[in-house]
């Protein structure tokens, strides 16, 4: 019997959209997957001098609502319980330990991919998993591994958690780019929004 063949989605996911979801999708029937965990970042530690990041809690909170009742997408907090700076590989060598047979396909838009060689052990991916790159607008990633690398093409979706950030602290919707229950969420937790009307403190930060 063929070991599983599970996708690992990774990202900061503050908040999670319709680009993520259509390329877990878009991956998940190409490449024949059992399963795509949309792996949440606990510490995104090459974005998190940069801004105010949502707790690793509620941005798990929104990508389950996210991929509530759909098959074969799960939210993963594999990164978040095991804390810490979050990195990749570690999240790979995790998810070998649980199932030794399982074969792993690390998914990635093209933005992403591009940055692999300022990862952490960026020489150990390619014995741990294939790298699967993902299409993403104004992104191209090629030749950043020293292993073959395979392309899952998607509908090339220009979205991104940055500009939905600024759409909601501008009072703008976001219907539409996200599914409903995660406009819901960013709603009734007051994520985003500017100034003092937000309702996540300084101290929920980690
Ligand atoms: P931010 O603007 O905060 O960086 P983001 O929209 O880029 O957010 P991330 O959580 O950083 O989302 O990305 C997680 C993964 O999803 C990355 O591999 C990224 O390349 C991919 N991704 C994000 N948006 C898209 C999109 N519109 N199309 C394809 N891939 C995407
Ligand atoms: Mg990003």
């Amino acid at each position: 019997m063929r070991g599983r063949r599970v996708g690992v989605f990774g990202g900061t996911f503050d908040p999670p959209h319709i680009g993520h979801l259509v390329a877990a999708q878009r991956a998940l029937e190409t490449l024949d997957l059992d399963e795509v965990l949309m792996v949440v970042a606990h510490d995104p530690w090459q974005k998190s001098g940069d801004r105010h990041i949502t707790p690793a809690a509620t941005r798990l909170e929104l990508v389950s609502a996210a991929v509530a009742g759909v098959a074969d997408l799960t939210a993963s907090s594999v990164e978040i319980d095991r804390g810490g700076p979050t990195y990749t590989v570690d999240t790979l060598e995790t998810l070998r330990a649980a199932d030794p047979d399982v074969e792993l396909f690390l998914i990635l838009g093209a933005d992403a991919a591009a940055r692999i060689p300022t990862w952490h052990r960026a020489g150990d991916l390619a014995a741990l998993c294939t790298v699967v790159v993902v299409d993403r607008p104004g992104a191209a990633a090629d030749g950043v591994i020293d292993a073959p690398m395979l392309h899952v093409e998607v509908p090339l979706l220009e979205v991104s958690s940055t500009d939905l950030r600024a759409r909601a602290a501008a009072g703008r919707s976001i219907r539409f780019l996200v599914p409903d229950a995660v406009a819901e969420l960013v709603d009734s937790h007051g994520l985003y929004r500017a100034g003092p009307g937000s309702r996540v403190s300084a101290d929920d930060q980690h």
